[in-house]
């Protein structure tokens, strides 16, 4: 199932599938299921993209670039996940470390109730439950629009607090900046409901996500190389595919970065990365949720503690993976694996470039967080993968009438 570059006859499979995280890996199963040869070529030299775990010498399963939980509405996507793995119900909570004080998130009475006292919380509550209505959710920016003087007060006072300090480490930049989907994503909500997850199941994979990666990929149709940069293989001449300099009629699917495959021919796309820390130790964690996220002060954005993330039974461990934000360099030792695309203007009129060279590439498919340079969850990645491969395998019973 493992191969070595220098033996491979590429031209012995019908499918090239660039990188192993989820778009990669289910588009890889979807073709294999319906009886084509798929190579997987893999840069790093472990298959799961993001989503890769570990075991630590303690047994703690440690989410090796950040927590990953599932957070699905799709009962598609809930019944393929559910072939391979088992999957158990989490509930996860987050705070953010505000003036010396653990603050929920997303805002809501709770967090007005920390960071105010009972009182003016209370005054605050009977506001914004006459102004937007109890149970609703208030965009940070409608409310700092708003004609209430003590309304407006509050949303200038979160959106410094939060908005600005997060987005600043974060993104490197001020909020006004960025696209609007960012600050949209943190609404202020007017009841007590603290629940971070909006969607139906909030879920990990019992056995961690390397096993789970291990039965998508576990088919005879599928063959892996790891360790392998795809362009080091491939190559686009004249709209065409080669692989090894030579020409390939097979199809390629791609889910690494488009910029890469043309020698960023239209310049680089821009990325935020992360540098993530662990510290395992023997006692009590000082926050009262597993995820803790620091708006303020601080050169970290987030920790978050695995043994209570995963519910993992290790009494008496805390296992506190911190996160620490920085722009992407593919040649840095640290900051060297994209994590969320910058999207601007800039960055919208590279990639729209590299698309439009992609689309003109006959059996060039290019899917997932990369290659279309989106935010995806890995709900979003398994759907994009499953649209990918129906219209590879309807491409084929066209071109076959
Ligand atoms: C810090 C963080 C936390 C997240 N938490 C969650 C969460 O809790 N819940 C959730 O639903 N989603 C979460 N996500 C999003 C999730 O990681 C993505 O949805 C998922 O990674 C998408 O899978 P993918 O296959 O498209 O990309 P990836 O997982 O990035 O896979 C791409 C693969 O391509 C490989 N590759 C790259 N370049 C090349 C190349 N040139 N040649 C060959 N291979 C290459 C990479 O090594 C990688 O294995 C999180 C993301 C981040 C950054």
């Amino acid at each position: 199932m493992y191969l070595d570059k220098g033996k491979t006859d590429f031209n012995h499979y019908d499918v090239i599938v660039v990188g192993c995280g989820f778009s990669g890996a289910v588009v890889a199963r979807e073709l294999a299921d319906k009886g084509k040869k798929v190579l997987i070529i893999e840069a790093k030299d472990e298959i799961c993209g993001m989503m890769a775990d570990y075991s630590d010498e303690n047994g703690i399963c440690i989410h090796k670039y950040g927590p990953h939980v599932f957070m699905l509405n799709d009962e598609q996507v809930l019944d393929y996940l559910k072939r391979f793995c088992e999957l158990v119900p989490v509930t996860n909570y987050v705070h953010a470390y505000i003036d010396g004080k653990f603050v929920s998130i997303p805002v809501n009475f709770y967090s007005l109730d920390a960071l105010y006292g009972e009182k003016k919380s209370k005054m605050l509550q009977e506001k914004l439950i006459s102004l937007y209505g109890e149970g609703s959710e208030v965009h940070i920016l409608t409310l700092r629009n708003s004609n209430d003087l003590e309304i407006r007060k509050l949303a200038d006072e979160l959106y410094n607090k939060i908005f600005v300090g997060y987005n600043a480490k974060m993104w490197g930049s001020k909020p006004e900046d960025l696209d609007p989907s960012i600050p949209g994503r943190l609404p202020i909500r007017v009841s007590y409901n603290n629940k971070n997850c909006k969607k139906k199941y909030e879920l990990i994979p019992l056995k961690g996500y390397r096993d789970l990666f291990m039965r998508i990929v576990n088919s005879p149709n599928i063959d892996i190389m790891l360790s392998t940069k795809a362009a080091s293989v491939i190559s686009i001449v004249d709209k065409r595919i080669r692989v090894e300099d030579k020409p390939y009629d097979g199809i390629v699917v791609y889910t690494a970065p488009l910029d890469e495959l043309f020698s960023y021919e239209f310049g680089e796309l821009p990325y935020r990365a992360l540098h993530f820390e662990l510290d395992v130790y023997n006692g009590k964690r000082e926050a009262p949720s597993a995820v803790t996220t620091f708006p303020m002060n601080f050169d970290k954005v987030r920790t978050t503690d695995m043994v209570e993330l995963l519910e993992q039974k290790k009494d008496g461990f805390v296992a506190n993976v911190s996160e620490f934000p920085g722009e992407y360099n593919k040649n840095l030792e640290h900051f060297n694996v994209p994590a969320y695309p910058v999207l601007n203007d800039a960055s919208n009129s590279i990639i729209t470039k590299y698309k439009e060279k992609s689309d003109a590439i006959d059996h060039f498919y290019y899917v997932g967080r990369l290659a279309e340079f989106k935010y995806f969850d890995m709900e979003a990645s398994i759907q994009s993968a499953f649209r990918c491969s129906t219209e590879i395998l309807e491409g084929e019973i066209q071109s076959d009438v």
